[in-house]
């Protein structure tokens, strides 16, 4: 039996002891988890320092305060959650009990990414954990030290039947994905999304795939452009553009195309100084790979601002392209990196005709004073998430659902949508073996005259 069998097969097992069933139960797993995050602050940033060069202090906020918040609401509100939800009755079940009630679904695997490896690997756990499920957690090879971390940690505070962490590469995923789950919740790219479905389907295995894509933001002439652009360069370079939701590319008008780049380089260097390299908060991009991948595709456009590079380093400069064309290579696919094209466009109308020429993206991002303009973005187009007038953060708001649509994804989690996401929402009714006369109707043989038509 492979490493990824046995590890399915003991929580499955430990599943079917019922132990992650009680609420106290999944209450004590993520209170434990949380204390995690609280005792092994450094050790989590240095890991995440060797693989992203991420910054110390820049950790909590990007990858375990969000996680903290959300064991907390999850905390708090798991009774409400998992109780049975009564739903409205008629004249048929007037007497009767009628509700749906959550229920665990089984055994969940989770696959992780690599840009923020806590917090797109732990958020679905936190959500596994407290809709009662068994959970089998495959972090991302390509962050190795975290992934590494994350085995070792685990273990040390939440169940490790229940929960085992599985590591490993490409070979190791596809082994577990010939195995049997209840669900399979997978964050990455679109191409890999397939894989995973595919390989759920051969199980009639349910999926939320949380993926990618190229996210547009527009900038309407009316808006305090300084305030903006501070905005967008903040969403854009963070984690050195490595965000899933970071803004991909920029549609503006052409007679504000200079103040934009003006506005963007004096926040860049505001953030990150006249010298990126040598700042503390910027980040590197993953590996060569990615490097390589992400140069190339500059190639056929005009830089604006940045441009520099060190392949030894893994490092790009915060850059942002002019006057860049729907045909150039940046525009074919994700960039995730800190690539920023600007397209213009001469109204927006023409910003939603590009928009919705392209597949639905993750985010939307809109930035105007005109509130008429940003809701008329809302309804003539379509995508994961909206936000007006900022960048990012409508992913730490745990009452909004976050996940993609068409292309950027299937199904949506944080704070209580985590919980029905990985629940079983199991319609009941419950009747008792009396008022058999009311059920008279409903038996043969059907005469016109009981029927009474
Ligand atoms: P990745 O390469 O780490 O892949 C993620 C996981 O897929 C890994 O665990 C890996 O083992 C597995 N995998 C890779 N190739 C596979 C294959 N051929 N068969 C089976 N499993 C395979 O991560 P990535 O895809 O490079 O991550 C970046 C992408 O993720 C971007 O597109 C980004 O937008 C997206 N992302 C989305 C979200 C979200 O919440 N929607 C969050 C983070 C990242």
């Amino acid at each position: 039996m492979s490493k990824q069998q046995l590890a399915v097969e003991r929580a499955r097992r430990a599943f079917r002891t019922g132990r992650s069933k009680p609420l106290e139960y999944r209450i004590q797993q993520l209170k434990n988890l949380e204390r995690l995050f609280v005792e092994r602050k450094k050790e989590i940033a240095g890991a995440l320092k060797k693989d992203l060069n991420k910054s110390e202090h820049g950790t909590p906020l990007y990858e375990t305060l969000g996680l903290e918040g959300e064991i907390q609401l999850a905390v708090r509100k798991l009774k409400e959650w998992a109780a049975p939800r009564p739903v409205s009755k008629n004249l048929l079940t007037l007497s009767d009990e009628v509700y749906i009630k959550p229920e665990p679904l089984g055994v969940v695997l989770i696959i992780g990414a690599w840009n923020y490896p806590w917090a797109v690997t732990i958020q679905p756990l936190i959500g596994a954990i407290a809709a009662g499920n068994a959970a089998v957690i495959k972090p991302s090879e390509v962050s190795a030290h975290t992934a590494k971390l994350m085995e070792d940690l685990l273990p040390l505070y939440v169940d490790k039947e229940l929960y085992p962490v599985v590591t490993g590469g490409v070979p190791e995923t596809q082994e577990l994905l010939k195995q049997r789950f209840d669900h399979v919740f997978y964050t990455g790219n679109c191409a890999v999304g397939k894989i995973v479905m595919e390989a759920a389907s051969h199980h009639l295995t349910p999926v939320t795939l949380e993926l990618g894509g190229k996210s547009p933001c527009y900038i309407d002439k009316n808006c305090n452009l300084t305030i903006a652009c501070r905005r967008i360069a903040w969403g854009k370079y963070t984690n050195c553009g490595q965000t899933c939701i970071a803004p991909d590319y920029i549609l503006c008008d052409p007679s504000i195309q200079d103040r934009v780049i003006q506005e963007i380089t004096k926040s860049v260097q505001e953030f990150y100084t006249e010298n990126p390299k040598t700042c503390p908060d910027y980040g590197r991009i993953i590996n060569q790979r990615h490097f390589k991948r992400i140069m190339a595709m500059a190639e056929d456009s005009t830089v604006a601002m940045g441009g520099d590079n060190d392949e030894a380093e893994c490092y790009i400069a915060p850059t942002v392209l002019r006057d860049v064309k729907p045909e150039a290579k940046v525009m074919q696919e994700e960039i995730f990196g800190p690539l920023l094209p600007i397209l213009t466009v001469d109204s927006v109308d023409s910003a939603i005709e590009f928009i919705n020429d392209r597949e639905k993206p993750l985010a939307l991002y809109v930035f105007s004073s005109d509130n008429k303009l940003i809701k008329r973005v809302v309804d003539e187009t379509s995508s994961g998430g909206f936000l007006a007038n900022d960048c990012l953060v409508h992913f730490s708001v745990n009452d909004l659902p976050f996940g993609g649509v068409g292309n950027s994804g299937i199904g949506a989690y944080h704070g209580k949508f985590s919980f029905d996401q990985l629940s079983h929402l199991r319609g009941c009714l419950i009747k008792q073996l009396k008022m058999e006369g009311v059920n008279n109707m409903r038996y043969p043989p059907h005469t016109a005259d009981k029927l009474g038509w």
